[in-house]
């Protein structure tokens, strides 16, 4: 779930900037290299109590001049206004009303977005009534005395501001897990899917799936002994593909890989199943090439075991051909089953359990600004030729799902791939994701 945006506008020098930056959290501060940075759309990650947002400043607004770049401003001002769930109009509490401000506030009303009143620099609660009084007149409801330099006055503000933010998604432990279990023909997934579905376990019930045909299959299968009385909920996508096609006469082409494709789509959690004898072929590095596509979680099962000749290597060997080949995929845990034998199939949940809690996983901003401090502590952002250093500011976590964090920089381009994928390692090292894709999004300041 992406994060809400509180946007903050307002004429120049009524105190934005100093207002997002006490919203932010002084110790947050970003380090401007650039003059004119406030002219620019910058994302500031903020929380009051349980709900959290980003600020964007949305630099000085000015109707009534026609200088060079003002219109450019007021269309980043729009546009911010556009996407956000909020917006603070900050107006100067020591100057009081300016006909600037009367322009805004007109423009204001013909949003649609909700709207707070913040007369700043109200640094004195007696002062401050008497000063924010005046703004009545603009005819936009009630207006908070506020101090930016100091804060007060702001958690008025930001406990009625709050009540049109989502709170942040903390998906239950016990909701479902929804599994597509794909592959190649005969390579066992009717197998495996008999084993899941096997006596140790209730069959809820069959359930129909999105498309015509498409039967999913609910189990359960009862909590571990430490955690006493919880039970786990799969739902098996698309159960019906898996089976039916026995009774099928299929060309040597057709393995249904538009049916793997809308499964994968529905799915939480990709099971890929491989035949051990043949290895990795070319089908199923398009069915990778999907799950990553589509940012579901995986586990790559190697089935048939039982029929491999091995030695001690054998096991080490084929996991890093499969991973070699699989490299859409690498994040993924490789199990090596018999569905024959029964041979770890057990296991396999226990990973789908971790890859589905990795795929649903929110990190707090503060964690992942630790884990960015430490990463560029040790390795610097590249510098381009002309001596210009990559910045990373901050970053921040804006949907699970798969995870997706946003990267607030001085310039994208400055980070080349090498060291995108040395940050997204640092992310999985020190945060886990483990089975899940992590995509990361590399956003300059405009
Ligand atoms: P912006 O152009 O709207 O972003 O305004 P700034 O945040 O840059 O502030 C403009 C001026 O107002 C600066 O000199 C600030 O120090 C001052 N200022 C900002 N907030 C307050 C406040 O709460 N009280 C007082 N007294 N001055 C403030
Ligand atoms: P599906 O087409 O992917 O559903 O594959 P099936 O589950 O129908 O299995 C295809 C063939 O492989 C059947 O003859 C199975 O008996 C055999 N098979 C499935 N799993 C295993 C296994 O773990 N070991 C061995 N040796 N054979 C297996």
């Amino acid at each position: 779930m992406a994060l809400p945006i509180v946007a903050v506008i307002g004429r120049p020098n009524v105190g934005k900037s100093t207002l997002v930056n006490r919203l932010a959290g002084v110790t947050d501060a970003i380090v401007h290299d650039e003059p004119g940075v406030t002219r620019d759309r910058t994302y500031r990650p903020g929380f009051w109590q349980d709900r959290e947002f980003l600020v964007v400043d949305t630099g000085g607004l000015v109707f009534d001049d026609d200088t060079e770049f003002l219109p450019l401003i007021r269309e980043q001002a729009m546009a911010a206004l556009a996407e956000s769930s909020a917006a603070i109009f900050v107006v100067d509490g020591q100057e009081g009303p300016t006909p600037a401000d009367e322009t805004i506030a007109e423009w204001l009303r013909q949003q649609s977005v909700p709207f707070f009143l913040a007369v700043n620099k109200c640094e004195s609660p007696q002062q401050g009534i008497i000063q924010s009084s005046q703004f009545w007149e603009l005819g936009l409801g009630e207006p908070f005395p506020v101090s930016g330099i100091h804060g007060n006055g702001l958690g008025e503000l930001l406990d009625e501001l709050i009540t049109h933010l989502e709170p942040v998604e903390i998906p239950s432990e016990t909701s479902e897990i929804k599994v597509a279990i794909v592959g190649r023909p005969n390579v066992g997934k009717s197998s495996l899917l008999n084993a899941f579905t096997g006596e140790n376990r209730a069959i809820v019930s069959p359930i129909s799936g999105t498309t015509r045909d498409a039967i999913d299959m609910v189990v359960e299968r009862p909590g571990k002994a430490e955690k006493e009385g919880e039970s786990k909920t799969y739902r098996l996508i698309d159960t019906a593909g898996i089976r039916k096609k026995k009774n099928v006469d299929y060309g040597p082409e057709f393995f249904g890989i538009n049916r793997a494709f809308k499964a994968i789509r529905r799915s939480d959690v990709v099971l890929m199943v491989i035949d051990a004898l043949d290895g990795v072929t070319e089908q199923d590095q398009k069915l990778a090439g999907r799950i990553a596509e589509e940012g579901r979680a995986a586990v790559i099962v190697v089935n048939k075991w039982d029929a491999v000749e091995k030695d001690s290597h054998t096991i080490y060997e084929q996991e890093k051909l499969v991973k070699d080949r699989l490299s859409f995929v690498d994040w993924a845990e490789i199990i090596f089953v018999s569905a024959q034998t029964g041979q770890r199939v057990e296991k396999i949940l226990d990973l789908v359990d971790t890859a589905a809690e990795g795929h649903r996983r929110r990190v707090t901003t503060s964690v992942i600004n630790e884990v960015l401090e430490e990463a560029v502590s040790w390795h610097s952002p590249p510098t381009s030729r002309q001596g210009r250093q990559g910045k990373i500011y901050y970053g921040t976590q804006v949907a699970s799902q798969p995870p997706t964090i946003a990267l607030f920089v001085n310039e994208p381009k400055r980070f080349n791939d090498n060291y995108r994928r040395y940050i997204e390692r640092q992310f999985r090292q020190h945060l886990g994701f483990t089975g899940t894709p992590i995509r990361l999004l590399w956003r300059g300041k405009k």
